[in-house]
């Protein structure tokens, strides 16, 4: 509703809040409607990333191990913060799954510092290594 007069709102604003966010009542209501919801949206999520499986190795024995990798397009968000099903079905047109390790690993190869490792190792051969690096990484 809205209120012309600053004072006039500000009360309407502090009475709505008493009436119905600091309830106790309405707020229980208000959270079990929503952790209901988040519950649904993340075992459709968790199915959907079991059915697909790891597009690297084909991993599939947990959902947890499971990620969604953004391959295209711009990240909007999380898909496990996704507030519906559709919101996140967006979002996975952009994405693979992979497990924890073929994410990590392919991951850390797109970063611009990164070296193959068979260089890395012939590096590390032919110079001195310090004490403050005794690896060579
Ligand atoms: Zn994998």
């Amino acid at each position: 509703m809205p209120h012309k007069d600053p004072l006039a709102r500000r009360t309407y604003h502090r009475n709505y809040m008493r009436k119905y966010v600091t309830d106790p009542a309405k707020r229980l209501q208000r959270n079990r409607v929503a952790n209901e919801r988040a519950t649904r949206i993340r075992r459709w999520l968790d199915s959907y990333k079991l059915r697909l499986g790891c597009i690297d190795c084909g991993y599939r024995r947990h959902h947890a191990a499971l990620h969604f990798d953004h391959v295209k397009g711009d990240k909007i968000l999380n898909v496990c913060n996704a507030k519906s099903i559709a919101q996140a079905q967006i979002e996975i047109e952009k994405c693979v799954v992979r497990c924890a390790n073929c994410h990590a690993v392919r991951t850390f190869t797109l970063y611009p510092c990164y070296e193959p490792m068979a260089k890395r190792v012939k590096k590390v051969k032919t110079r001195k290594l310090r004490r403050a690096d005794p690896v060579g990484l």
